[in-house]
């Protein structure tokens, strides 16, 4: 079987995940990355959202990852840590890394800052700024973002009630950011998964409630992450409607041509990429043992989302199914995955499992608890679960 590389990532090409356990028959995880996945998401989201699209680089953190989005025409970045700046301020020299975490250590500002050059700091409290503002001087060029809380009940992670200031306080907050030299802009996140576009609608209706009571104009207004992927059990709206709801709702906020326009995806721009095949290790009654779990790969499993999974076809299946409990790898009782799954019946040791929809958040959390660790990459080019 011939057996390419794919030009982007370096990284081994199959055709499909038949294709790579015909080849390497692994007794290890193997992450499908899917290059052609991954830059029709970026692309649709560079044409649908206008603004900068920043990735949001916790998402998935891969090197492959990155530089598929790149080459699909990504030049931004939302960066929550200094790892994280130097990582994509080195891999690419003209890209912009903004920094978005609204709590940093003093040595990650002065880094980011005097080493890599970031302009933009978030920020949802007047101690956050004082600190960022003991080491910044004063200046336009630096942007201070502040961070509005909000509350959608159409997102299935909310993260508000850690970050976010009230719209009061964010008043307060820009009146202090304007009084120390900076320029500033104002930001939100509706939270992940977010299912119902009007949850964007939501956030900017917040911010068009602080720039009414502003006598001065934002250099940016950022609308977050929070776009959804296609969970078996979650799923929002086309992305279309996402991006006509957003479009809709910023003109009403008159913003000037020189502010910009963000949006920071992570999940919705990386979940379809990649998918992991598994092995199963020992059939125990309805129990299937795999070598990945939820310390590895499926921390979404564990909080609630429901990743599609398919048998790789490496041979032929009972037409018959029947519901099985899945178990993770490591000595630990936790790791076993929520709910059951239907497979065929005569699912046996050494057959393969592939999980769908693991691009955002799977490689990005996993641990090496118990000595396990999936981190072998291929590309593969056809679609999760296109018939072979
Ligand atoms: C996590 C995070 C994102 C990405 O969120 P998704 O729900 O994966 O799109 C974007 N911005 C900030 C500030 C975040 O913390």
């Amino acid at each position: 079987m011939a057996v390419g590389t794919c030009q982007t990532v370096n990284l081994r090409n199959y055709a499909s995940p038949e294709a790579v356990v015909e080849d390497l028959a692994p007794s290890y995880p193997v992450f499908c990355v899917r290059p052609h996945e991954i830059q029709a998401v970026a692309r649709r989201f560079i044409e649908g959202f206008s603004g900068d699209v920043l990735f949001a680089v916790k998402c998935n953190p891969g090197a492959h990852m990155l530089s598929i989005l790149f080459e699909a025409g990504i030049r931004h970045f939302d960066t929550a840590s200094l790892p994280e700046v130097a990582l994509v301020s080195e891999m690419f020299p003209d890209v912009r890394a903004d920094f978005m975490h609204p709590v940093k250590s003093r040595a990650a500002i002065l880094a980011a800052h005097s080493i890599y050059g970031v302009t933009h700091f978030v920020v949802d409290h007047l101690t956050e700024l004082e600190k960022i503002a003991s080491i910044i001087p004063p200046g336009p060029d630096t942007v201070i973002v502040v961070r509005l809380a909000i509350y959608h009940k159409a997102a299935v992670y909310e993260l508000s009630s850690k970050f976010g200031a009230p719209v009061d306080e964010a008043v307060t907050l820009v009146h202090h950011v304007l009084a120390k030299g900076y320029g500033y802009g104002l930001a939100f996140h509706v939270g992940s998964q977010c299912l119902d576009a009007s949850g964007y609608a939501a956030g900017i209706d917040l911010v068009r409630r602080v720039l009414e009571r502003l006598d001065s104009a934002p250099r940016c207004v950022d609308i977050g992450g929070g776009f959804p992927a296609r969970y078996v059990n979650s799923q929002g709206a086309d992305l279309d409607t996402y991006f006509a709801t957003i479009a809709n709702a910023t003109q009403t906020l008159s913003l000037p041509d020189d502010c910009r326009l963000m949006c920071e995806p992570g999940r919705g721009l990386c979940a379809d990429g990649e998918s992991l095949i598994t092995q199963v290790h020992l059939c125990k009654g309805d129990g299937l043992y795999l070598n990945d779990g939820m310390y590895g790969s499926f921390i979404e499993e564990k909080l609630g989302l429901k990743l599609p999974v398919r048998m790789v076809q490496a041979r032929d299946f009972s037409s018959e199914s029947r519901e099985y409990t899945l178990y993770g790898p490591t000595c630990d009782s936790l790791d076993v995955f929520p709910g059951t799954v239907n497979l065929p019946a005569d699912v046996a040791e050494g057959d393969w499992l592939e999980f769908g929809c693991i691009g955002a958040y799977g490689t990005a959390c996993r641990t090496h608890f118990n000595g396990f660790f999936a981190d072998t990459f291929v590309a593969v080019e056809n679609d999760f679960g296109e018939s072979i």
